[in-house]
């Protein structure tokens, strides 16, 4: 891939939000640990799709769609979390897809639940989150440029990280 030119995705965004170093490495390819158990899958899944015959199924990046409904002011869609440790991640991903979607006519709201908390959140795409998201997605490919990755910094992700070996071995 031409770091130069890629398509910023929903992926990329949940990453940025918890650990920038991780973009890097996912955009300039440096491959994680094959064999590690903990292999993030998700980046491999496609970030949107359609399916080709039933048109209102949608497939997002690498998030359950635990939530897909449509209702008489739109789309909901959504997902179903163990818990908001990384909730900004999840919402910024989410308004991401949001975003996609309204490029593609398609007026639609998030919703993320985490049961064992007995909490729900609303992902709406105002403009501010539009414009957070459009400054974001200009970092990512800012981040891109960058000839090293940002310092790698301990976080509770670290440990299921693919590329735990490469930053901390
Ligand atoms: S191991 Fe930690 S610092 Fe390194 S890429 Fe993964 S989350 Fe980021």
């Amino acid at each position: 891939m031409d770091v130069l030119e890629f398509a910023v995705t929903g992926t990329h965004i949940w990453y940025y939000y918890c650990c920038k170093r991780e973009v890097w490495l996912m955009l300039h390819q440096v491959n994680p640990d094959e064999d590690d158990a903990n292999m993030d899958l998700g980046r491999f899944l496609h970030e949107i799709t359609y399916a080709r015959d039933r048109s209102k199924e949608i497939t997002l990046g690498n998030i359950r769609l635990d939530i897909v409904r449509q209702e008489k002011d739109g789309m909901v869609i959504g997902e179903v979390k163990k818990s908001s440790k990384y909730i900004t991640s999840a919402r910024m991903q989410l308004a991401f897809y949001l975003l996609e979607l309204k490029g593609r006519g398609i007026e639609a709201r998030g919703e993320l639940l985490f049961p064992k908390e007995k909490k729900k959140e609303e992902v709406i795409l105002t403009a501010d989150i539009e414009q957070e998201l459009a400054e974001t997605t200009a970092a990512i490919r800012k981040l891109a440029t960058e000839t090293r990755p940002p310092q790698a910094k301990k976080i509770a992700l670290c440990r299921n990280c693919a590329y735990k070996e490469f930053c901390w071995a």
